[in-house]
């Protein structure tokens, strides 16, 4: 099940998330958090979906259909966190993947202070993995240095952090698992170089992909590393902003 928003564009969001799922193989069962405007080059406004009708929605699919995994990217606001939370707390078993969106790569913004708040407080918790990349680390972690952001995070709930290299530099990306009691395990990716639409949205759902799958988190984050990967190398120039990764 994935809860995110929706990219017009196609590049990042709820039609990122279909298409990673679908390609690793898994049926997505989507609900949208939000619309965006929005196209290659940034997001320009956002409108939250009505909460009920996202409580009805995942309640309407638990009765249908096994879950067995959850992605949450962009929420819209914080009502939508708290009813996300209600049906977590009745479904402490399906792993969750969450990818703390704030800001598109373009620099719009896709979460307030109080969603940015309410993830913290109420839905990290819940989460198996978080998701940030190193400006969303360091603003949900309140540390410049990556390694204390993400405990910080972790003193505050959630069980692992998977700190994104992918805003960084060098010849290589570097994605760091972080655990409470663990030393780190560091992934080393090639980096292609350049900035794609929906990379991190492509990251979290396929791990998300791999744990419905029945991977480990971290054979999860492997075959998505590797997936993304191909997906940037072959990546398509739609618009006249970030080429989009190509997913099918
Ligand atoms: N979700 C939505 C709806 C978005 O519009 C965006 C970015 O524009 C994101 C998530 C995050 O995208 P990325 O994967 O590039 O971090």
């Amino acid at each position: 099940m994935i809860i995110s928003g929706l990219d017009p564009s196609g590049g990042a969001g709820i039609q990122a998330d279909i298409q990673a799922i679908t390609a690793l193989g898994c049926h997505p069962l989507p609900v949208l958090s939000c619309l965006t405007v929005q196209d290659t080059r940034n997001v320009y406004n956002a409108t939250a979906t009505d909460p009920e009708i996202v409580r009805q929605q995942l309640q309407c699919l638990a009765a249908d259909s096994p879950i067995h995994a959850i992605k949450t990217g962009a929420l819209g606001n914080a009502d939508v966190v708290d009813v996300l939370v209600d049906f977590l707390a009745g479904h402490p078993d399906i792993p969750l993947i969450t990818d703390p969106v704030i800001k598109a790569a373009g620099g719009g913004d896709l979460a307030d202070e109080a969603l940015i708040e309410r993830m913290k407080q109420r839905l990290f918790p819940y989460a198996e993995i978080i998701t940030p990349n190193s400006i969303e680390l360091a603003l949900l972690g309140g540390d410049e240095d990556a390694a204390r952001a993400a405990h910080n995070l972790l003193e505050s709930g959630c069980e692992s952090v998977l700190a994104t290299g992918g805003h960084g530099e060098g010849d290589e990306i570097i994605n760091s698992l972080y655990y409470r009691d663990q030393d780190p395990l560091h992934f080393h990716i090639e980096r292609i170089g350049g900035e794609y639409h929906g990379t991190g949205c492509t990251l979290a759902a396929s791990i998300a992909a791999g744990r419905a799958s029945g991977l480990s988190a971290r054979a999860s984050i492997a075959q998505a590393q590797n997936y993304v990967l191909r997906a940037i190398r072959h990546a398509l120039k739609v618009g006249e902003g970030q080429p989009v990764p190509d997913r099918g």
